[in-house]
């Protein structure tokens, strides 16, 4: 199974690389330095080989064009660069580095190969630095929708005859940061199951989503537990982890009880059901 890190012998993501940035680096920022060092790191290796050296600043030594044309760039300690050995216990965060993994990286992780090749055609032709900056890999918001969206919305473009940038021409909230994919993803989840009318534009999801979202917000059972009421983190209770970023993110709901979400989770539901009933 392909990973979001290095998804095919052609792309691959170094954007957290190495592990202590600034808030808001972007490695594109610092596209022609950085060309430099990734060209001077990957001869030193080849020429060197590998030896212990700490981490200086915000500049690991073993992050380098994986090519000889400078295409890739990536770690040259990475196992799947010698031989399965991990090597990047040769720098002071070794261990970090090895436990790193973004949050669209763990959703990738959990779509069917098939899904994954259909979200990676929209960044095929990215070189390194474009798929690993924030702002112009498209896939670091995609993917926050998780798999149950994104695996029903590829089903809908196979049906569809639709090209990945077709099914974001017709479902454009996909990529509208008026919607945060981790706070309303719940919302979409149970539109696009509903057999509410999907047409070729995402008007019939987004205006049943935004009812919905403003139904729950004007009933008594949303509003926000206090402390005294329930003594649990929101995200530790037994219930679908998009329900839960949906209570947390867009109700606010800090922390919960079982009881009252178990209340408003069957509110939402019979509201979910009355809405996108055909
Ligand atoms: S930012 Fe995410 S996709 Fe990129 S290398 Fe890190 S874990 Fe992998
Ligand atoms: S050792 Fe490898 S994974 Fe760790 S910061 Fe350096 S290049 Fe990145």
């Amino acid at each position: 199974m392909a990973s979001l890190c290095s998804p095919s012998p052609l792309l691959s993501c170094f954007a957290c690389c190495p592990p202590i940035r600034p808030r808001n680096y972007d490695h594109l920022d610092h596209e022609a330095i950085l060309k430099r060092e990734f060209r001077a790191n990957r001869l030193d290796y080849l020429r060197n080989g590998p030896m212990f050296r700490p981490i200086v600043g915000f500049s690991c030594w073993a992050l380098g064009f994986l090519d000889e044309e400078g295409r890739r760039a990536g770690c040259l300690l990475h196992p799947s660069r010698n031989g399965g050995q991990d090597l990047r216990f040769l720098i002071d965060y070794g261990e970090k580095c090895a436990r790193e993994s973004c949050r669209a990286a763990k959703a990738f992780e959990r779509l069917s190969a098939e899904v994954q090749d259909f979200w990676i055609s929209l960044v095929g032709d990215f070189d390194s630095f474009l798929f690993s900056s924030r702002r112009t890999n498209p896939l670091f918001h995609i993917l926050l929708w998780g798999p149950p969206v994104l695996e029903r919305l590829h089903r809908e473009a196979m049906d569809e005859n639709w090209s990945v940038r077709e099914l974001l021409r017709r479902r454009t909230f996909i990529t509208d940061p008026a919607w945060n994919p981790i706070a309303h993803r719940f919302l979409f989840r149970l539109a696009l199951e509903s057999d509410a009318p999907k047409g070729h534009t995402c008007w019939v999801d987004e205006t049943l989503c935004r009812i919905l979202q403003d139904r729950i917000h004007n009933h008594s059972a949303a509003r926000p537990p206090s402390r005294e009421e329930s003594a649990v983190f929101t995200h530790l209770l037994p219930f679908e982890g998009d329900l839960l970023d949906f209570l947390r993110l867009d109700l606010g709901w800090e922390f919960a009880g079982y009881g009252a979400v178990r209340q408003l989770e069957a509110v939402i539901m019979e509201m979910a059901g009355l809405l996108f009933r055909t």
